[in-house]
């Protein structure tokens, strides 16, 4: 085991509960990249890494789902990935040297982010160790434009990017519901697209193989999952991701993401200026919450 090198990593802010700074003894390295440059809807998922640390700490460890408790397991928070802000390409390099520095301690990398841009830096150094890498994405989007905006690098070519650097070319797209005519034919053509249904079988398939799971928030519903970049309706709940995470027991997951989440807080004072002070007429009140409820993010602190 090789030390974490100092340069690659901030480690000054919190920690998510029940991590450790030190990765002796870890089977899993946590870390942030608070990388929002390519956003084209809501930003503000920079601030993402920091804000699951911080309501971390009102979870329960214990799961009664999977019998398992977070107390009962070693795992590193290693900061966050120093990035530069500004254009994706040095930040997706960064990604892919931390990415190597966590597998060298022997730790699975688990990365917040950020963006959906970040992960094919992840993808390229875990698929340098396990040749064989199939990756398995969880998103509202397809995500497999050639360029958006102007970039190669935009969160909307996530998966694009990430082809290029996953030897197998095995990717499972679960349940994806917004992409271009172009991003669906791909889908079909090449049997990427899961449905819920379908997922058992397919996991079937690849029993065995390292697994690299890639969670895009914008995959579940806007009613549970409303603080993402670009929400779509007719998501997924919280029930059919304890359904994926059963069906992950039995696999060789290797490293996973969880991207595009949102710093989102309504402040009291808002609360009190657009949903108390309005009206006592509940037709009114009703629509100060739908106000307040599309109202951009709102960072103060
Ligand atoms: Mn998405
Ligand atoms: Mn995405």
């Amino acid at each position: 085991m090789t030390a974490l090198p100092e340069e690659l990593f901030n480690r000054d802010g919190a920690i998510y509960m029940g991590a450790q700074r030190d990765p002796a003894g870890c089977q899993v390295g946590l870390f942030g990249v608070p990388y929002d440059g390519t956003t084209s809807f809501r930003p503000g998922t920079r601030f993402g890494p920091a804000a699951i640390r911080q309501v971390s700490d009102g979870l329960e460890t214990y799961d009664p789902q999977l019998d398992a408790d977070l107390e009962d397991i070693a795992f590193a928070d290693l900061g966050a990935v120093e990035i530069s802000f500004g254009a994706p390409e040095p930040v997706v390099e960064a990604v892919r040297q931390a990415t190597n520095a966590v597998l060298d301690l022997g730790l699975k990398p688990l990365m917040l982010g950020g963006e959906h841009s970040i992960s094919s830096g992840a993808v390229a150094a875990v698929a340098e160790r396990y040749p064989d890498l199939v990756l398995l994405q969880l998103d509202a989007h397809a995500d497999l434009r050639e360029s958006w905006l102007g970039g190669r690098h935009s969160h909307a070519c996530a998966m694009r990017r990430c082809l290029e650097v996953l030897p197998s070319g095995e990717l499972l797209q679960l349940a994806i519901r917004s992409g271009t005519k172009q991003e669906f034919q791909e889908l079909q053509r090449e049997q990427r697209l899961v449905g819920m249904q379908q997922l058992a079988t397919r996991l079937q398939a690849i029993q065995g193989r390292p697994l690299y799971l890639t969670v895009d928030l914008d995959w579940f519903d806007p009613s549970v999952m409303p603080g993402t970049g670009t929400p779509e309706p007719g998501g997924y709940l919280w029930a059919d991701f304890a359904e994926l995470t059963a069906l992950l027991q039995g696999q060789n997951l290797v490293a996973a993401d969880v991207v595009k989440s949102l710093f989102h807080s309504f402040t009291a004072h808002q609360i009190e200026d657009k949903v108390l002070l309005p009206s006592s007429d509940p037709v009114a009140r009703l629509k100060a919450i739908s106000d307040l409820l599309s109202t951009p993010t709102t960072l103060r602190n």
